[in-house]
């Protein structure tokens, strides 16, 4: 049988770990598939609508995943909430999916986070936009924290969860006007990322008022944000998981198949070596 294609579309896309954690996670239920990366500047996406046709299905990240919902025939639901797609399954119509919000679910339930109570996010941005949405529809009362920069962007964010969920409690500052506990940090930002990998996005008594900490960085492993409230005793989750459940998810919808936890587990691990091998 012929192997399947797929592909994943950024610009710029570096060393993405799309197309390793893609062939572990085909090998699992024994699919023949080629996935390929393709470097794709925001003008040339709809040029190449045809070309990706031709495809099982593909994955988009920055600057795609927005500009993509205009070239589709439809989208799930989720993925119209939050106007983001990062996965599209190809055949007579063009369907658009967020799995992000699958892979961050999974990671928190992984490492026994709750999403409830008093929620801090750290970022505005696009992994921010998904994440404020389902604190939002979760219940949680959630304060979006930005540099004094990135205030007008956070505005807009709470906005769009206001027009679309009425009743989220939600609020937007600057980091260092930050007071109070929280029961959940979420860090949507890219501060401590290597190559710094001495950065916070907040201060550490921010940190150590936190009972739970999730950082989407997948690289490093434990981020300072991460160590720092390991040693304040609080629960912990980082972002690789997230990044191999989205792209399990993926995987379901393209080829009707479901992944367990026992067969997700060894791929994390072996995407933790990979990135640990290309960048260390
Ligand atoms: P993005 O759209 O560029 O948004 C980044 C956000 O972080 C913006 O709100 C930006 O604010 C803020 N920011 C940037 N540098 C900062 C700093 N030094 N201190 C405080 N805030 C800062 O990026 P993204 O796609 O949302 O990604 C954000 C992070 O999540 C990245 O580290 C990425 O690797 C990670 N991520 C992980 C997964 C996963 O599956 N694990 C998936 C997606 C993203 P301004 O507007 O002020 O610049």
């Amino acid at each position: 049988m012929e192997a399947r294609r797929y592909a994943v579309l950024g610009y710029p896309l570096g060393h993405t770990m799309s197309p390793f954690i893609h062939e572990k996670l085909f090998a699992v239920h024994g699919v023949s598939a080629v996935y390929e990366k393709r470097e794709l500047p925001p003008q040339a996406l709809s040029e190449e609508l045809p070309a990706l046709r031709s495809l099982s299905g593909f994955n988009l990240t920055i600057p795609h995943k927005s500009a993509i919902l205009p070239l589709l025939d439809q989208m799930d639901g989720k993925a119209a909430l939050y106007g983001a797609v990062n996965t599209v399954k190809c055949g007579e119509c063009l369907t658009g999916y967020n799995t992000d919000c699958v892979g961050f679910l999974r990671a928190l339930e992984e490492a026994s986070i709750p999403l409830a109570g008093k929620i801090l996010l750290c970022g505005a941005g696009g992994a921010a936009h998904m994440m404020a949405f389902e604190a939002a529809l979760a219940g949680g009362t959630l304060t979006i924290a930005a540099r004094p920069s990135g205030i007008p962007r956070a505005e807009q964010l709470a906005q769009a969860i206001r027009q679309k969920l009425p009743e989220a409690a939600i609020c937007v500052c600057t980091y260092d006007s930050l007071e109070g506990d929280f029961d959940l940090l979420l860090n949507a930002t890219p501060a401590g990322m290597y190559p710094h990998p001495d950065a916070m996005p907040v201060e550490e008594k921010t940190v150590r008022r936190c009972k739970a900490v999730f950082d989407a960085i997948y690289n490093p492993r434990e981020t300072m944000l991460l160590r720092t409230a390991r040693q304040n005793g609080a629960q912990c989750g980082y972002g690789m998981p997230m990044l191999v459940w989205q792209a399990a998810a993926a995987q379901e919808i393209w080829n009707g198949c479901s992944f367990t936890a026992a067969q997700v587990s060894p791929v994390i691990e072996q995407a933790n070596w990979e990135m640990e091998r290309v960048f260390q």
